[in-house]
């Protein structure tokens, strides 16, 4: 299975190479360092363009550097935040619901994202891949499961095996008779788009299952042309793309950041499908916003985009119980107030307009 090359030449993985490129301050280092000996640090060369070392506040810098703030651990955050363990019935699955299963490959990611939920599970420390034996464990259960409609690929980032390696699991998924769909949810096409070649893009598709893949990215900026251009090689090759990204404080917790990035994604023809709320992953709390604040942006935002642009913000039940919307609602049941007259709690309700007006349903006669 460890058909992973860790040592993309030019990746910087260690602080002291941040800040001789000028990516951190030598101040900090002792702290980074400290960061560094417990969480995997990788920011590949197409991240670190995007990074503007003369802000101090650069989103993209904020996803992927180190920060002292990681090494403070806050009351409720987990190393397991979404209860993944509570759903493992064996190696390298996650079967929470009934149709699908999380399958995790990998414990490798091109880059290392510094608000991430399976920190504490990924990086060049940990294990790179699922053994052989793991490998065909796992299989087994899915091929033992016929419930199993959709086997999301994940981990750590599938798209860092090689295409021969991916092409060979797709395979063997694709061959269980139950298995429909199979998602892959990746960040190499915003962290290191040359990965995505013409063998990368034959490897995913596969005859017998549908093939779809979530992108995960943040910020508009990350969608470089050579990202688009990646994505672009995939869904005109019949793969179909949607988007998943994190609600991160001084990333896009403003409802312009939020809108040029669904506006970036479909405009490259992925579909945005979830916002995260930040999970209680250990030492990030300084990138988490609050529930409010991200219904309220939802709320903004639909006042300013169509439905193509709209994902779904959702919230990961920590100690595995799934994901649950969190976004605002929409509709209430009216009261009867003064002079209003008797009123039928079945059909008479208070609904939100765009622009946050409130109207009555069914209307006033
Ligand atoms: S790419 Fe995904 S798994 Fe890897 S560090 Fe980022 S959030 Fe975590």
């Amino acid at each position: 299975m460890s058909r992973i090359n860790l040592k993309s030449a030019a990746t910087l993985r260690e602080p002291t190479e941040l800040v001789a490129h000028g990516l951190a301050s030598a101040a900090d280092l002792p702290d980074l360092e400290k960061v560094a000996a417990r969480y995997a640090v990788a920011v590949t060369p197409d991240i670190a363009a995007l990074i503007d070392p003369g802000d101090p506040d650069d989103p993209i810098a904020r996803q992927f550097i180190p920060s002292a703030e990681e090494l403070v651990a806050q009351p409720g955050e987990n190393a397991d935040p979404i209860g993944d363990h509570a759903h493992a019935p064996v190696a390298g699955i996650v079967h929470r619901y009934p149709d699908r299963v999380l399958f995790k490959l990998v414990h490798v990611c091109a880059v290392y994202c510094r608000f991430c939920f399976r920190r504490e599970m990924v990086g060049p420390g940990k294990a790179t891949a699922l053994s052989s034996n793991a490998y065909n464990g796992a299989l087994d259960y899915i091929r033992a499961h016929s419930e199993i409609w959709e086997v999301i690929l994940t981990g750590g980032d599938p798209l860092m095996l090689s295409p021969r390696r991916l092409g060979e699991i797709m395979a063997d998924l694709a061959a269980i008779d139950h298995v429909k769909i199979i998602r892959i949810h990746t960040r190499v096409p915003v962290a290191d788009p040359a990965r995505i070649s013409a063998e990368m893009v034959a490897a995913l598709k596969v005859e017998g299952a549908a093939t779809w893949v979530a992108l995960h990215a943040n910020h508009a900026r990350e969608l470089t042309r050579k990202a688009r251009a990646a994505c672009a090689a995939m869904i005109d090759a019949g793969i179909p793309m949607v988007s998943q990204s994190v609600l991160l404080r001084g990333v896009n917790d403003t409802v312009a950041a939020l809108e040029a990035l669904m506006r970036a994604f479909v405009e490259c023809r992925i579909k945005p499908y979830y916002l995260h709320h930040g999970d209680l992953a250990p030492g990030t709390a300084h990138l988490r916003t609050t529930l409010e604040h991200g219904q309220q942006l939802m709320r903004d935002l639909r006042g300013r985009v169509s439905g193509l642009c709209q994902p779904d913000y959702v919230l990961d039940i920590p100690g595995g119980y799934g994901k649950a919307p969190v976004g605002p609602s929409y509709l209430s049941q009216a009261n009867s107030s003064p002079g209003e007259g008797e009123l039928d709690p079945e059909t008479r309700y208070r609904i939100v307009d765009y622009c946050g007006d409130v109207h009555r349903y069914p209307p006033k006669p």
